[in-house]
């Protein structure tokens, strides 16, 4: 069963009502959901789901299930079962979510400073990280710092462009993940445009404009082995 995914025209949606689809072992699935399933290097959403009778079923994390668009909410222990039927009121971890757009956005912005291809990438809520296939001589942390945060002050709208799978394989250049090949099968791939700075495929949850990042420190940069030289950052503030 495949879930409405709602984050994907608006990610700063912080509560909606859904219905109950099934619920089994591996999780509670609803018609749709501003969940963001754990993905492209990003976390899964935590939050909780509100019955009609006031019972709160917290959600520890967010899956994928096997099927496309299958979004799998996953309680933690002890839960109460939602009926499948059942009208539900979700709510994201907002506070926590909206640090990882501003990290995963950041992401966007650094791939254009430092210009190698990415070989790995993590997006948590208080730190994110890139591996590029670079030489270690290459990277500098205040440079990466002080070029990411110019750009990120700039100010720029993020935009979501759609393009078919016959537009992405003309343009290959697009694909700087060599990890990660976008979905293919759907007809279409969606991609995340900084105009001026980044486009890219991209199915995670961005903010709508740079600036909202503030800016990013480097906390490290660390050798993880041949074609993985790992940067990673934390929010400014
Ligand atoms: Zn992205």
């Amino acid at each position: 069963m495949s879930t409405e995914l709602l984050f994907r025209a608006d990610a700063y949606l912080k509560t909606e009502t859904a219905q109950v689809v099934a619920v089994h072992e591996r999780g509670i699935e609803i018609d749709r959901t501003i969940f963001y399933p754990a993905g492209g290097g990003q976390a899964g959403d935590s939050g909780h789901l509100l019955r009609a009778n006031g019972e709160r079923i917290v959600i520890a994390d967010t899956r994928k299930g096997d099927a496309i668009d299958q979004v799998l909410h996953v309680p933690a222990p002890g839960m109460p079962q939602p009926a499948p039927g059942e009208t539900l009121t979700l709510e994201i971890d907002w506070q926590r979510r909206y640090a990882m757009m501003r990290l995963h956005t950041a992401l966007h912005v650094m791939s254009c400073v430092v210009v190698a291809p990415v070989t790995g990438g993590n997006i948590a809520p208080d730190k994110a990280r890139l591996d590029f296939d670079i030489d270690m001589s290459l990277l500098n942390a205040e440079k990466i710092e002080r070029e990411t945060n110019a750009m990120i002050a700039r100010g720029v709208e993020t935009e979501t462009v759609w393009i078919s799978d016959e537009e992405l394989d003309v343009r290959p250049e697009l694909v700087k993940t060599m990890s990660v090949q976008p979905p293919r099968g759907a007809g279409r791939v969606r991609l995340l445009s900084i105009p001026g700075i980044d486009l890219q495929p991209c199915g995670g949850t961005h903010v709508k404009n740079t600036a909202e990042i503030g800016g990013i420190r480097v906390l490290r940069i660390r050798n993880e082995g041949k074609r993985n030289k790992r940067v990673e950052i934390a929010l400014a503030k």
